[in-house]
């Protein structure tokens, strides 16, 4: 069980004021907030062991490499992965999704086919029409319906075996919906596809067991998860990770350097060219201990509760209309007034102290589909209350006077 006021002792900016309203942060799916316990990591490495890794001789060198490998070793047993070196550390989702589109593009052509979903951050959206520009395969993609699903049936139609490759994400930032992924990594893998799964905005709700999925790649950022910006994992299948050539070259990424030929060093470092975000990558860590320790079962059983209270209390406010109606959905409520613009309800929200996201949440498509231009979004995490959720409720109907 979540102990919500202990919790909530742990992330000093909840006790901040905004527009002199204590400060009640719906905003989780654009990044969480960091605890004490994360923080103190960041601080120790600077005052402590900062220095460039793997190549030193000295100690502070060797402490920070360790530290860092351990790291690695964190995210290896959180997403359950075989072997450490499927483990990439990356800049997020973004430089990852990247990392592996930019990968096949010697390995598409013309007449091959990728999927993606309908409801995709752009993030799984831009980097696989640049693929499709580089080498003439086809983007197609699975439809949704009104409750913000993926219609399943569609997705079957699609494929064939000119499909190489599908990308969904596990959860939409947009509405919420968790996504079947069990389904669609087993029905992809019937015609020989590898399957990429954005794991941004699951990966604060839900820990994923890669092999049991057995998914082909997974991707995530550590802000979405109570870690710094700037930092965050690709897991892939190590035959995959063989296969695909290096994303950047530099230092780190090579085994021998002439002038005639370079040799690539093993997994991960192939991938890894450059000084990393090497305090990044071991307060991500850091990260991952924080949630595990509280559990992501209880952290999902109390998100659900605060969930299915948000969703009873505004949808008793008259000409509020949620998007994303799915049974299936973490604690994301996107929402909007009867004519009035998200926009406009947002910054009285604000005025209050309580933030929430406005706009398309870089899903586009998913407002094209609604015909809106975008949605006021409430994204909960495990250190908010029922009582923030009553001020979000009592602001939303303060804004419609207002404005209405
Ligand atoms: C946040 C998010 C991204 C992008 O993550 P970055 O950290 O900005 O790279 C991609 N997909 C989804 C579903 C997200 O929520």
């Amino acid at each position: 069980m979540i102990n919500v006021e202990d919790i909530r002792k742990d992330f000093p900016i909840l006790s901040r004021k905004v527009n002199g309203k204590p400060l009640v942060y719906f905003d989780n799916a654009a990044t969480s907030q960091t605890p004490k316990q994360v923080i103190d990591v960041i601080v120790d490495y600077y005052s402590n062991y900062n220095a460039n890794i793997h190549r030193g001789v000295h100690t502070l060198s060797q402490e920070a490499t360790d530290l860092y490998e351990q790291a690695r070793y964190k995210i290896q047993a959180h997403f359950n992965a075989k072997f450490s070196h499927e483990i990439i550390f990356t800049s997020g989702t973004t430089h990852g999704i990247n990392l592996v589109a930019n990968g096949f593009s010697s390995l598409l052509k013309k007449g091959d086919d990728i999927i993606v979903s309908a409801l995709e951050h752009h993030s799984n959206i831009v980097p696989w029409q640049m693929l499709c520009e580089r080498t003439g395969a086809e983007l197609k993609v699975i439809p949704m319906n009104d409750d913000g699903e993926l219609v399943m049936s569609a997705f079957d139609k699609l494929l064939s075996t000119n499909t190489k490759l599908v990308f969904t994400n596990h959860v939409s930032n947009a509405l919420g919906t968790v996504n079947p992924i069990e389904y669609i990594i087993e029905k992809a893998h019937e015609v020989g596809a590898a399957v990429l799964i954005d794991g941004a905005q699951s990966a604060p709700h839900i820990k994923p067991d890669v092999q049991k999925l057995d998914v082909d790649f997974y991707v995530v950022s550590a802000h979405k998860m109570c870690g710094p910006t700037g930092i965050g994992a690709l897991y892939g299948k190590e035959d995959w990770l063989k296969k695909l050539p290096p994303y950047q070259g530099g230092g780190e990424m090579i085994a021998e350097v002439t002038f005639e030929k370079t040799t690539y060093a093993e997994l991960p470092h192939k991938f890894e060219a450059g000084t990393p975000n090497i305090a990044g990558g071991i307060v991500f860590g850091a990260a991952i201990d924080y949630m595990n320790n509280i559990g992501f079962e209880s952290i999902a059983t109390y998100e659900n509760e605060l969930l299915e209270y948000a969703t009873k209390k505004l949808l008793e406010i008259e000409g509020l209309k949620i998007y994303g109606t799915s049974k299936h959905k973490t604690s994301v409520i996107s929402f909007n007034l009867e004519g009035i613009h998200p926009y406009d309800v947002g910054t009285i929200l604000d005025k209050l102290g309580i933030a929430v996201r406005t706009g398309h949440h870089c899903a586009q498509p998913i407002m094209d589909y609604y015909k809106i231009p975008g949605t006021v979004r409430a994204s909960l995490a495990f250190y908010n209350t029922k009582t923030e959720i009553d001020l979000l409720v009592e602001g939303v109907k303060k804004a419609k006077m207002m404005l209405a």
